[in-house]
């Protein structure tokens, strides 16, 4: 199937943009910044500008740039965590950019924490040999870093920013470059907005597990759209586990990540018996690699039949995680959990889309005049598994390179595109209960796609949503949810499918069999 919509009534309206950026994460908001003054743009966003997974990034980004540090090292640490399928080109490239990319934040504007001299407060994480986290609010280095940026973005003559705009299908001309896209308006009434460049930065793909630390806008409408218009995705089986999610019993759809610091500064993970079950599984205990832990937490509540574990964190005094977790501290103690006296419930949840969009150094996809940067984006920079704090980086790095390749195709002319309304497939329209089939391919998805893999229980899963797949190919339904939920499908089978293929446990991706 081509499009995802159906109906292009003959009075369709049309806008013109010589680049649109459909995202306003901090991957689309940095390309807005470095297209050229003289080009038209415009941002698209589903929601609010603060609905994305930049928004509720903590814990910081990742550069060489203390004085005991070198892009060689933070290449290396990278490479380790990739397991051996990282794109080294890519790679060398994000880590030798990467620190001119945080001089540039830094002269933006975006408030980076400093030390008590003053200079920059450089932090370490898992997986990092050197200190070379920044960060910004202490744990809300996201918010920030998209305050400051749209700021500036609001500032730009040449870039209209258009939320609440939700982008359907990308268009191609003849000779399959991108002529164009079509948007769903607030009112879900399609427009076509005609352009030569488009710039997927649309995110990741939370909504396609049950839980996520990833907001609801995060259903993969970029990478569904960029295959449907002819683009590649890659390394779709390695998807991300958080092990420390904050537990509920409300059933939510979104957890609230307890970050990897929290462990750093002395949190002990336990079960409810109090025993702390990661020592002996590995070296460094609980702070083992992120896919270690959220594989140790995963088989000890099968094994205790629980649904939950804990983050033991009580031995700091309350002053000091008040200050040192302000988003962590007031989340938690909105929900009752003082954690200076009482243990955080926590449980393995989806949190980063490792692959996703093919795309080469320059961000370019195998369409002409479609790119994509940032989670949305398979740089080949993470191989089998993100380094922490990678990802921001990548966004800014391959964001910037983006808007120069953009910049660049401008300098040669060409002419400016009327895309043309899609040919109708005039499918039957059929109304169906979308949200109950996203609940169930959630379900399906958590239940065999997730931290514990192997191939009867892939297979069981695929064979399902290939069905719900399929059955939304065939029909239509207009609106949003449908778009959605076709999706969400789509993306769950290809997940499944590259999960299959590999059989062997690498990285992010683990085969019990
Ligand atoms: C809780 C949490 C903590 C994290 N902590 C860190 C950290 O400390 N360090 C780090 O490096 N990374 C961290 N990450 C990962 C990192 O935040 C993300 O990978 C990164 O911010 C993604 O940015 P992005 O711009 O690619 O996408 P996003 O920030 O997710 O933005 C996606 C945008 O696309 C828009 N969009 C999507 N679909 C459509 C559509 N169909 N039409 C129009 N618009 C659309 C959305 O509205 C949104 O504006 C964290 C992630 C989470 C969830």
């Amino acid at each position: 199937m081509r499009f995802a919509t159906d109906e292009f009534p003959e009075r369709t309206s049309h806008m013109h943009f010589d680049v649109v950026i459909i995202g306003a994460g901090i991957a689309g908001l940095y390309t807005a910044l470095h297209i050229d003054g003289k080009h038209t743009c415009c941002i698209l966003t589903k929601e609010d500008a603060e609905v994305s997974n930049s928004w509720l990034a903590q814990g910081g980004i990742a550069a060489a740039i203390s004085l005991d540090d070198a892009p060689i090292y933070h290449f290396e640490d990278t490479l380790i965590a990739g397991a051996g399928l990282c794109d080294e080109n890519a790679v060398r490239v994000l880590v030798s950019e990467g620190p001119n990319d945080i001089r540039r934040l830094i002269e933006m504007q975006v408030p980076f924490d400093l030390d008590n001299e003053g200079d920059l407060d450089i932090t370490r994480e898992g997986g990092h040999r050197r200190r070379r986290i920044v960060h910004a609010g202490g744990d809300a280095t996201g918010r920030e870093t998209v305050k400051a940026l749209a700021q500036l973005v609001s500032l730009r003559q040449n870039v209209t920013f258009m939320p609440h705009n939700f982008c359907a299908d990308i268009l191609t001309d003849e000779n399959g470059a991108v002529s164009g896209c079509t948007v769903l308006d607030v009112t879900d009434t399609l427009f076509i907005i005609d352009t030569p460049n488009i710039v997927l930065a649309t995110g990741g793909i939370g909504q396609v597990y049950k839980i996520s630390t990833n907001p609801s806008v995060a259903t993969g409408d970029g990478l569904a759209a960029a295959v449907r218009a002819g683009a590649n995705l890659k390394d779709m089986e390695f998807i991300q586990f958080h092990p420390t999610g904050l537990w509920s019993d409300k059933h939510e759809n979104r957890a609230f990540l307890i970050s990897e610091a929290v462990r750093g500064e002395g949190g002990l993970l336990k079960n409810s018996e109090g025993e702390r079950f990661m020592l002996g599984t590995h070296e460094l205990n609980e702070l083992a690699p992120r896919d270690i832990v959220a594989r140790a937490i995963t088989k000890e509540l099968i094994r205790s039949g629980e649904t939950h574990a804990f983050i033991d964190i009580t031995a700091e005094p309350r002053e000091y995680l008040e200050h040192r977790f302000p988003t962590i501290f007031q989340e938690c103690l909105k929900r009752g959990i003082d954690i200076s006296k009482t243990w955080i419930p926590v449980c393995p949840v989806q949190h980063y889309l490792i692959g996703g969009i093919q795309t080469d150094l320059d961000a370019r996809t195998r369409v002409e005049g479609l790119y994509a940067c940032g989670e949305a984006a398979s740089t080949g920079v993470h191989g089998a598994n993100r380094l922490a704090s990678n990802s921001m980086l990548e966004c800014l790095v391959f964001g910037r390179r983006a808007a120069a390749h953009i910049n660049a195709r401008f300098a040669d002319g060409g002419e400016a595109p009327h895309a043309e309304l899609p040919v109708s497939e005039k499918r039957n329209i059929v109304k169906r209960d979308f949200a109950a089939l996203r609940t169930e391919i959630q379900q399906l998805m958590n239940d065999y796609g997730s931290v514990l893999r192997n191939e009867n229980g892939m297979k069981k899963a695929l064979v399902r949503i290939s069905e719900i797949a399929e059955e939304l190919n065939c029909s239509y339904y207009p609106g949003r949810e449908y778009i959605e939920t076709l999706n969400i499908a789509t993306l769950a089978a290809d997940i499944l499918e590259a999960a299959l293929l590999r059989r062997e446990s690498v990285g992010a991706h683990y085969r019990e069999d």
